[in-house]
Formats: C-alpha cells, structure tokens, sequence
C-alpha cells in the first residue's frame, strides 16, 4: 500500500500538469535483481490501470553510461579503503584517502565534496539546505564489491532522460543532495522534486517487507486505488464502484499536491 500511495501520487501529479509519467526499475542491487519482482511489480501497476507513457526502463542496462561517468568526474574521484570499522566511530567520512587517485579494483569509489551549501525547493517539504561536507562528508559512487550508488545511478538515469519531475518517498530525501551534486559536476539538468510522506503503522514504524506489510490484492484494484486517495487527503467516497481507471479519472479531477497531508493517516488493514 505503501508503494502504491506514491505510485498513485507521482501518476497523479505528472497528468495533471500534462506530463508523460514513466516507470524505471531501479534493479542494479544485485540481491534484489530477481525478475519475478519486476514481474510483481508491473503486473500490479497494470491492474491499477497505472499505465506508463513508453517502455518500462531498467537501470541494470544502463551500466555503460555509469561507467562513462566515473571516468569524466575521475578528477574528484578517489579510492578508499577503508574498512566499515574504521568508519563506524564517525557520522562522516574523515578524508582518510583523498589522496589515493591510483585505481584499485578493491577499493571503493568516494566523490571530493565542497564545504557549500546545497539548496532545493521541495514541492511537499519546502525549502530544503544541505552541506554534504557536513552531512556525511565525500560520499560513495562505487562500492568495493563494484556496485554503483544509487545517487550516481538516479542523477545519471534521470539526467539523460531529462526527468522534469520526481514525485518518491520522503525515504529519499537524503539521496536528494548528493545527485544534484553529481547532476552539477555532470552538466545534467536537475529535476523539481517533491517527496511524500511515508505511510506508517500507528507507532511510526515504514510499511515494508521487513516490517511485514500485508502485500497488495491486485484483484481489489479499485478498492486499492480508493484507499490510497484516502491517504493522500482527497476523501473519496465509499459507496461508489468504479473501475481502476474511473477511480485514476475521479482522482485526477481532484488532485492538488497541496492537499497531501504532512503526516498521512495511519495504515490499518480495511476490509
Ligand atoms: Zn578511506
């Protein structure tokens, strides 16, 4: 339900301002690289008539393109090697190996930041400040074990697909800074972005797998979609039966960003 909430918000918001709303698989984890996930996934969004303008994108072929990009910021790039030990007393990285420029296959990739602020307007959280030199200090583009950040992946992904607008969870939100960090030093056009609310049980815990969150009834789309509007503060009514794309139609008519509420109703299972 969780996901669907900003399935439905980010397809909400891009129609209405007349946009085309895509839909990439982030599946270069390679623990969660299984294609019957990807399966769940589009077979679910398709039964909540969640359509995407395009082909579904997966960033596992776009490797060349991240691979591209370490090399054209390989002035800011160092090799570390730190272990997790040596990092664990820290809340930032303390700079130990800035100054290992000579490539190695077991080291991990960090990125040099500057002691400058970094701003963004949020469509849902306002004006947001970060200092990535204060805030975790250089950060990781490449893992030791080879796999690309999620922030060098997404700043790319969303450059090269001039990506106007990134409606995700407030999960993120700290992902937010160090891309348009790279976005910056790649030349790439930065997104205007809004991040939700997460929906939580009653004691602030995330629904997720971990946290054993009922998976959704793709057969109850329509009831799925209803409660989803529910979530995100467009009070839809019990009584009516509609079809997934009716309740899409319904919500789109309705939809203002600005009618998210800051915290969102408590999830409880309805029947
Ligand atoms: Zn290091």
């Amino acid at each position: 339900m969780g996901s669907l909430v900003t399935a439905v918000a980010s397809y909400l918001d891009v129609k209405k301002r007349g946009g085309s709303w895509f839909v990439r698989i982030d599946d270069i984890d390679p623990p969660r690289q299984k294609p019957e996930f990807t399966r769940l996934i589009t077979d679910c969004l398709n039964r909540h008539a969640l359509l995407c303008d395009g082909p579904i994108d997966y960033q596992s072929k776009h490797y060349r393109h991240y691979y591209a990009a370490l090399t054209s910021l390989r002035d800011s790039l160092f090799y570390c090697r730190c272990s997790r030990r040596a990092l664990r007393e820290t809340a930032f990285y303390p700079g130990t190996c800035r100054d290992h420029s000579e490539p190695r296959s077991d080291a991990a990739i960090r990125i040099r930041v500057t002691n400058t602020p970094l701003r963004f307007d949020d469509e849902i959280c306002g004006k947001m400040q970060y200092n990535l030199a204060e805030q975790g200090g250089d950060f990781i583009v490449r893992r030791r074990d080879g796999l690309i950040s999620y922030a060098l992946a997404t700043a790319i992904d969303d450059g090269a697909a001039n990506v106007s607008h990134v409606l995700r969870g407030h999960d993120l939100i700290d992902t937010t800074a160090p891309q348009l960090y790279l976005m910056h030093k790649l030349g790439l056009n930065p997104p205007q972005y809004a991040h939700i609310p997460l929906l939580t049980y009653a004691d602030g815990t995330k629904l997720s797998k971990q946290t054993h969150a009922p998976p959704l009834n793709s057969e109850a789309a329509s009831k799925n979609l209803r409660e989803a509007f529910f979530y995100l503060g467009l009070n839809p009514p019990t009584a009516l039966e509609q079809t997934p794309q009716e309740w899409l139609a319904w919500g789109l008519e309705r939809w203002r960003i600005e009618a998210i509420p800051s915290v969102l109703p408590t999830f409880r299972q309805r029947d």
